[in-house]
Order: structure tokens, then sequence, then C-alpha cells
């Protein structure tokens, strides 16, 4: 770290539990995050500050006004353009310091698949199980850590699957291909703004801790917010020994 550096990140510096060796592991991690809207917005926003060296952002919608109310990574002057690069012009914007990717694309299966090996931490802020269930066997099958958070109403949810670990329940074991339903929508349900940018941050916080190496994680546990009783569960996940993605590896 240069003399700037150590200036932009003296608050981690002096955190006792992270300090230099955490920070340097950041600035030598890559983060994938898989989509822009409100949880990556916060996810996103939070990761660059802290310097993550890389940061690659995929997202094939593009920004509408509807989004504004909560999707804080994108401004009025993106309406129309991609999220993508929009998020990657607010991230440079924050931190000059870090490497930015943005791609302008919905990754399927076999892409996401080539994404997840190049990166240290994966970041599930996407809004359908389709990409939910893909990130998920990519993640198990590289066995690269996932951070995964949903938000729908005043309801969030976050939890990580660290598939470093023999033993490590995966997002299949929680929530099976068959019990699908496609997710309520925000553009038919509604969803309180700040609830999405609570679970992005905490998100990124995990993403953070995975890297570093730092504190507990929320690997196996599944925490459920209601922000309307601002009350936070929390759920063991149990490893399912027949789930059909990590039980074979
Ligand atoms: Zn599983």
């Amino acid at each position: 770290m240069d003399d700037q550096q150590r200036l932009r990140y003296s608050r981690h510096l002096l955190l006792n539990e992270f300090g230099e060796e955490a920070q340097q592991r950041l600035l030598d991690a890559h983060a994938l995050v898989i989509g822009a809207g409100g949880l990556g917005s916060a996810a996103l926003m939070y990761l660059a500050s802290s310097g993550m060296g890389r940061i690659t952002v995929c997202d094939g919608d593009k920004v509408d006004l509807t989004n504004l109310q909560r999707q804080v990574v994108h401004r009025q002057e993106s309406i129309g353009k991609p999220k993508a690069g929009s998020a990657a012009a607010t991230l440079k914007g924050i931190n000059p310091d870090i490497r930015i990717e943005a791609l302008e694309e919905r990754a399927g299966p076999e892409r996401l698949a080539a994404l997840v090996r190049t990166a240290d931490v994966v970041l599930d802020c996407s809004d359908n199980f389709a990409t939910r269930h893909a990130l998920n066997r990519a993640c198990v099958a590289a066995r690269k850590p996932l951070v995964s958070g949903a938000g729908i109403r005043f309801d969030g949810q976050v939890a990580v699957f660290d598939a470093r670990a023999a033993d490590a329940p995966c997002y299949h074991c929680l929530f099976g291909e068959g019990e699908d339903l496609e997710p309520t929508r925000c553009a038919v349900m509604g969803v309180f703004a700040p609830v999405v940018g609570i679970i992005g941050a905490t998100q990124a916080a995990e993403a953070m801790k995975l890297i570093a190496g730092v504190g507990a994680t929320l690997a196996g546990r599944l925490l459920l917010l209601d922000a309307l009783a601002m009350s936070w569960r929390e759920v063991r996940i149990p490893r399912d020994p027949h789930c059909p993605v990590c039980s074979t590896r």
C-alpha cells in the first residue's frame, strides 16, 4: 500500500480485527457481483469504497426511472443506459484506486461458470431463480464462497454458502428447484427501498470478511429481516444429503 492508500483505508487499518493484512487481502481480491439492482447497488458501493481490488459487475438490464427509488448506484442521467456501465461509472467516481469491469449482459449458466472461476468471492444480487441456481451450481463446482441476498416488500434475507468447506450446505439445499415459484417481482410486489440497502450492505460485509479471513461469517446460516417490525431471525441451514448439486461433488 502506498501513502494515499494508507490514508484512504485508514479507518480499516485502525481496526484491531482488520488492519493492514486484511486490507491487503481485499486489495488483492476479485469479487464477482451478479446484478446491479437494489442489492447490487449497496453491495457494490461498499466493496468499491472499501478497496476490493477488482470488481466484476454483470447485469443485462437498463436503468429505468422506477429503479432510482432504491438502486442508489444509478443516477437520473443514467436512465436508458445499461446498469452495469452505470454502476461502474459511479464506482470509479467513488474509488479510482480499484479495477472495475462492467459486463452488460444477462449471463447464462456457462458464462456464469466461467466468470465464477475467475473470482475469489461471488455475490448473488440477482432477481430470478434461474440465475440464483445457475450461480450456486457454478460456485459449488468451483468451490467459491457465495453470498446470497434477496429483498422484497419489507422482507430481506441473506446467507453465505461457503463451498470451500466440505460439509457446507448450498443454495439448492435451502431452496430446491422443484419448489420454485418465479420470485415475487419488485415490478408487481413493491419493495421498501432501505431493505435492499440493508441486505446489500450485509452482503458486502460478509464478502469482505470471507476475503479478509476476519470474524465469523454467515456460512450455513440464513438471516431473515422483517423491516416493518425491524426484527431479525436466524435459521441454521442444514445440508441436504441428497442435494443434486452439492452431494455429488
Ligand atoms: Zn446442496
